[in-house]
């Protein structure tokens, strides 16, 4: 056994996964009585989707330089994020390891599977703590969770030091990219080909626009994108999804993402000379983490102008701060004036 299936719960290493009618037929059959569907087509969604997403994937690995054997599409990343406990946590016995403040699911996933996590904070500016955040593991740590750029700070790492933790944690480490697209540090999931430790997770939610869709990718080595297929319920994307990603996909986002970030900027400028605010963490993502003065006060200030944003002040390492994401011009216009009426 290597290093990696050493890490798997034993029932998932030997499981025999749910196996589709279609999955087991060979030939080119144009009758389906097999899988208790109904023959009439309605909408056009009376048969059961591509349980293995091939032609979606085909475009996602094109799109990502990753072949397909390398490649996990889930119902969002938070289906990944879950998974990836199932697979690797025994109940009540393993443990997570994650940065702190980070995304809330990895903690919410961890006590749905009763997986203890070992949050490990973030340094000064929200500085990535390698040497802490490997002393948190002992012999029943199977994960850790990273986020660059994270949320909600909003700053991506330095790839050298996300590459020392691939190295050096002796688990699997899951490095979630949902914001990648709007850092100029890019993304490593090339990496996974010669990491068999490394998931990459990235979404279609935030830079392509898609967040009703719920599509997240996994990159990963085969082996562990094998497992991921295996414990997946069979029909995790419905074909609707399947179909409308595809069609999203003919158009890229390119420019939406440059005019986002070209408007995380002038937030970035603007904000400071607010009276009440005191802090804006440079961002690498769509939002950006603002202390001010009465967090709670000014959150209901913006909520009666009819805006919505996080309020993170009660989030360790984030005191006195709301999380804003980054809307159209004309949005954020609107957010300026509430600002200025404010003051
Ligand atoms: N990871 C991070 C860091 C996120 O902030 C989010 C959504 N807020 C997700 C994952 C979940 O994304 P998805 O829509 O793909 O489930």
């Amino acid at each position: 056994m290597n290093s990696i299936e050493a890490l798997v719960r034993p029932n998932i290493r030997t499981l025999s996964p749910y196996s589709t009618a279609r999955d087991e037929a060979k030939g080119a059959p144009d009758v389906f009585l097999d899988a208790n569907e109904s023959p009439y087509a309605g909408l056009g969604y009376n048969r059961y989707p591509d349980p293995r997403q091939k032609v979606l994937k085909a475009r996602v690995s094109a799109l990502k330089g990753l072949p397909a054997e390398n490649i996990f599409l889930g119902n969002g990343s938070d289906e990944a994020i879950d998974l990836m406990y199932r697979i690797f946590c025994t109940p009540g016995r393993d443990n997570a390891v994650a940065i702190e403040p980070s995304y809330g699911m990895y903690a919410v996933a961890a006590d749905i599977n009763d997986v203890e996590l070992r949050p490990v904070p973030l340094g000064a500016d929200f500085a990535l703590p390698v040497e802490e955040l490997l002393a948190a593991a002992d012999a029943n740590t199977k994960l850790l969770f990273l986020c660059s750029p994270n949320n909600p700070s909003g700053n991506a790492f330095a790839p050298s030091a996300l590459m020392e933790l691939v190295r050096r944690f002796p688990g699997i480490v899951v490095l979630d990219e949902a914001y990648a697209d709007f850092s100029a540090k890019g993304s490593l999931r090339a990496a996974v080909r010669e990491c068999p430790n490394l998931v990459v997770l990235q979404t279609f939610s935030k830079a392509y626009g898609l967040a009703g869709l719920r599509i997240g990718m996994a990159f990963a080595d085969a082996y562990v994108i094998d497992l991921m297929n295996r414990v997946k319920y069979p029909y995790n994307l419905s074909e609707a999804t399947q179909e409308l990603a595809l069609k999203a996909l003919e158009t890229s986002p390119e420019e939406n993402i440059r005019e986002i970030v070209s408007e995380r900027e002038r937030l970035f400028q603007a904000l400071p000379s607010f009276p009440f605010v005191r802090k804006v963490y440079p961002s690498d993502a769509n939002f950006l983490l603002v202390q001010v003065d009465k967090a709670d006060e000014l959150y209901e200030v913006l909520l009666s102008g009819g805006i919505i944003v996080r309020n993170r002040s009660r989030v360790p390492g984030c005191s006195g701060c709301l999380r804003i994401t980054v809307g159209t011009p004309a949005e954020n216009d609107r957010l300026l004036q509430i600002l200025c009426n404010y003051a």
